[in-house]
């Protein structure tokens, strides 16, 4: 008989099984921009129904909601112009204080606003970075920790780690290395489901940084 798997998000029964892995990505920031460091995470499995998938989904291809998130920023940025400009500077400054504030403000909020719209569409669609599949893994994240340590975590479906024709896309979609993603592809495939999390390595830093990360695992 099969298994009856609980939702992670609603707690209801009848869930599916999607085998994640996850990514560490450690950001090392220098002088003159900054280096990623990625490796391979813990391999775990997460539990979510279909309805929970749809809402997600059907949730995320609202433009409405993520308007209004995206429109903080720049309501921040318009409102510290409008404040810069009672506060009594000499008027020369004033108003490029004003013009700076403001023109960035307007400036995040067009970008924003035309990725939104951008994205809400592909969601719709189920296309281009949008699949069934990424909102899948979108969920999971929003469920499961976003850190360990200084290391960002990314889950992807261990299905679409396999899956050669995917590593393009993949990496295109979370901005994951190419080669690391496809030497984690080949452990995974001549490694033991059972003995991938005993064999974890951090992500490899240059020799004078690695003080500064250790790969615990929560
Ligand atoms: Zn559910």
């Amino acid at each position: 008989m099969k298994e009856k798997l609980t939702c992670k998000k609603c707690g209801r029964e009848g869930a599916d099984d999607y085998p994640l892995v996850t990514i560490r990505t450690m950001t090392v920031r220098n002088g003159t921009g900054a280096q990623k460091y990625q490796a391979l995470g813990e391999v775990l499995s997460v539990h979510l129904c279909s309805q929970c998938v749809d809402a997600w989904i059907s949730e995320r291809s609202k433009p409405r909601p993520q308007y209004l998130k995206a429109a903080k920023l720049p309501l921040l940025l318009i409102a510290v112009a409008i404040t810069v400009h009672f506060l009594g500077l000499e008027s020369v400054i004033r108003w490029v204080l004003c013009l700076l504030f403001g023109g960035f403000g307007i400036a995040v909020a067009i970008s924003e606003f035309s990725r939104v719209k951008r994205e809400t569409a592909e969601i719709r669609a189920g296309k281009g970075s949008f699949t069934r599949d990424h909102m899948i893994e979108e969920l999971a994240a929003s469920l499961l920790p976003a850190k360990n340590q200084d290391a960002h975590l990314t889950y992807l479906l261990r299905k679409r780690v396999l899956n050669e024709k995917q590593l393009d896309a993949l990496c295109k979609e979370y901005s994951i290395s190419k080669k690391k993603l496809a030497s984690i592809r080949s452990y995974l495939l001549i490694t033991p489901e059972s003995e991938v999390n005993k064999g974890l390595k951090a992500p490899q830093l240059p020799e004078k940084k690695k003080g500064i990360f250790t790969a615990k695992r929560s």
